[in-house]
């Protein structure tokens, strides 16, 4: 009878586990989760930090149809495991990233069979946990989740409103217990050594979560429907899928948040064979004219995308140290309306010579970055995504911007649902095939899936520079919440890098459609200076220098983005404060370019340079705010010092009301 001890080991076991909660904790200790089962079989956990009590017991499972997917479980086994790897990226604000976690797999019987493996990992900045449901049933209708998220205490947070349909709205700064509902990441400051953010990892096949008040600091997630009609379920899913990861990273100061790599470390290894044509860029390209005002998307005579506009731009890039243009409405298809356009994006505007314009751009080594603005038609998109991708491989280009301009996806469904994050999955994967990035507007939230599709470069989601264009815009701390909410989830396509701030150089040129007025209320609420640190913080492996050349043109400050180089090695986010102000560092090679940014607040910031080289002499070249500086009456003052700086050095600067300063250091001859 020699096996019966053991078996009887785990029963006892099993019989222990089903009363005493099933705990795991991050390696350094921090962070402690654990798991428990009700008498009713219903699921749900706590979360410790430092010892005390950070998320108190907060409920787990599924609402589906005709299965119960919250309650009547039993746990079969408990496994666990440890992980301390490295692991590398083509591209990201660090190439070298590690994954040290404690992972504990709570597996569940239900009725019926059903079987649902509930897995943590358990990070020392944060923690994440899916279901892994596997039902006999061949397709299991989705009505919601029953995640909870009950802080135990309140605290000041940053977010924006749940919207299942657009994320381009401005944040809100309230106390926690304040927020109704939220689209995540949103960030919670609890004290002045502990700060939270609650957002989701690998999103596939699966609608997008936003968080809901229950009461008090108690949240719950809210998935987004199929539809916009009453009833819709979230999700039509097979017998056995995993939902994403629910993520909240904690961290002891604002900016361990922006150096957490906790959303990539939650994401499966690259799958694409050869990355070898995935490269970050710098770019410009014929867009702000645009939401100017002063060009059009084509059909008039204001068209922007035109030959000679193209080869103007191709040779400004090629002169000043530029890889990439985009050409919006060279192919004949936007209109700049909701208005459904009857497109093809392979067929260029009668004003683009595309043989012209590809042509000289090869023989100026310049890439062309297409764009597809399809104003949300996704069927129409899915349609022509094999000829449109097939065509631009076969002409050479590697870059796509795709828009979805409008209120939801056409059909009205919501972006942000199920057929949202098939939609965007479906392009990404085809444009892989074709060696194609894509940087996509109006998409869904970023979860990390770029460290498995690296060609999912950068995204929007946000109120990025456009709004600046057409409404009252960004205000000042806009650029100082980025950072530590939006960013969390990955890159943005900000398109930052406007110099002529107050919009002087277009004074008195008609005004060509219908929508925004530019030159009165409008302008970008930010210095000069701010607008350059801007290219540093907010990290887009393709990085816009949005505005018209004419106010590049022999711009001494210029020199800063012919410098930068969007492919960078290395980052470290060095001090700040949510909301209010960012110092970020990147090493590309062996240089780095630092960015420092502020609110309304001028600011002095100490910054010692520890983070250079040991033995290394740099030129460090300085573009700030002048002493009388200020975005609101004189954005345009601006210092460029040159001083001659090592590791042990120290520099001091200071920051306008929305200002900023930007330094590239590059090592003395
Ligand atoms: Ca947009």
């Amino acid at each position: 009878m020699r096996f019966h001890k053991p078996l009887i080991i785990c029963v006892l076991a099993l019989a222990c586990a089903c009363r005493k909660p099933a705990t795991v904790s991050s390696p350094d200790g921090f962070i402690g989760v654990a798991f428990a089962l009700s008498e009713a079989g219903e699921p749900s956990y706590t979360v410790t930090v430092d010892g005390a009590s950070f998320l108190e017991k907060s409920a787990l499972g599924l609402d589906a149809d005709n299965v119960n997917l919250s309650g009547g479980f039993k746990i079969k086994k408990i496994s666990r495991s440890t992980a301390d790897v490295t692991w590398t990226q083509p591209w990201g604000e660090n190439k070298v990233n590690r994954d040290r976690h404690n992972a504990m797999t709570v597996s569940l019987e239900g009725e019926n069979g059903v079987r649902m493996d509930i897995e943590f990992r358990v990070f020392d900045d944060g923690l994440g946990f899916r279901y892994c449901v596997s039902a006999s049933a061949d397709t299991l209708i989705l009505r919601g989740e029953r995640t909870q998220f009950c802080f135990a205490g309140d605290g000041e947070s940053w977010s924006i409103p749940g919207d299942f349909n657009s994320y381009e709205h401005l944040y809100r700064r309230m106390p926690l217990s304040d927020v109704k509902d939220a689209n995540t990441p949103i960030t919670v400051k609890f004290s002045e050594s502990l700060y939270a953010s609650v957002h989701e990892a690998a999103i596939y096949d699966y609608p997008e979560m936003v968080i809901k008040h229950l009461n008090g600091t108690a949240f719950e997630a809210s998935l987004a429907p199929l539809t916009r009609k009453a009833d819709t379920p979230c999700a039509s899913l097979g017998g056995s899928f995993a939902s994403p990861w629910r993520t909240i990273q904690i961290t002891r100061s604002a900016v361990g948040l922006v150096n957490s790599p906790l959303i990539l470390n939650l994401n499966e290894p690259c799958k694409i064979d050869d990355v070898s044509w995935i490269r970050p860029m710098k770019y410009i390209g014929v867009w702000w004219s645009m939401h100017l005002g002063i060009e059009s998307w084509g059909g008039d005579k204001y068209h922007g995308a035109t030959t000679e506009a193209a080869l103007h731009y191709i040779d400004f890039a090629s002169e000043n140290n530029i890889q990439g243009v985009l050409f919006e409405g060279w192919n004949d298809a936007w209109r700049g309306s909701e208005a459904l356009p009857d497109f093809d994006f392979t067929k260029a505007a009668p004003d683009f010579d595309i043989e012209k314009v590809l042509s000289y751009a090869r023989e100026k080594g310049i890439a062309f970055i297409s764009h597809n603005e399809t104003g949300g038609n996704f069927t129409r998109f899915e349609g022509q995504i094999s000829d449109d991708m097939d065509w631009l491989e076969a002409n050479g280009i590697h870059a796509l911007k795709t828009g979805y301009a409008g209120s939801g996806l056409y059909g009205g469904i919501p972006r942000h649902s199920q057929t949202g994050v098939r939609h965007f999955q479906k392009v990404v994967e085809k444009a892989a095939e074709k060696h194609i990035m894509i940087d996509a507007h109006e998409t869904i939230k970023a979860s990390g899936i770029r460290r498995t599709w690296p060609n999912f470069m950068t995204r929007e989601c946000g109120r990025g520079m456009e709004y600046n264009g057409w409404s009252a815009g960004n205000p000042p701390s806009h650029h100082e919440i980025l950072p530590y909410t939006r960013l969390l989830g990955g890159p943005m396509d900000y398109t930052p890098g406007v110099f002529d701030v107050e919009y002087r150089s277009i004074a008195g040129k008609p005004q060509v459609r219908d929508w925004g007025r530019p030159g009165t209320e409008c302008r970008v609420n930010t210095t000069l200076c701010k607008q350059i640190a801007n290219w540093v913080v907010l990290y887009s492996p393709l990085q816009m220098a949005c505005d018209l050349l004419e106010n590049y043109n022999e711009h001494p400050a210029f020199q800063f983005f012919r410098d930068f180089d969007a492919d960078c090695d290395a980052s470290e986010a060095l001090q700040g404060e949510v909301g209010e102000w960012i110092a970020v560092v990147r090493r590309c090679g062996n240089r780095y370019f630092y960015g420092a940014t502020t609110d309304e607040s001028a600011r002095e910031i100490t910054q010692p340079l520890d983070f250079l080289k040991e033995g290394v002499t740099y030129d460090a070249v300085i573009y700030a705010d002048a002493m009388d500086a200020s975005w609101e009456s004189n954005p345009y003052a601006y210092t460029i010092t040159r001083q001659t700086v090592s590791k042990d050095d120290t520099l001091t600067f200071h920051l306008a009301t929305s200002g900023g300063v930007a330094v590239s250091f590059i090592p003395a001859p």
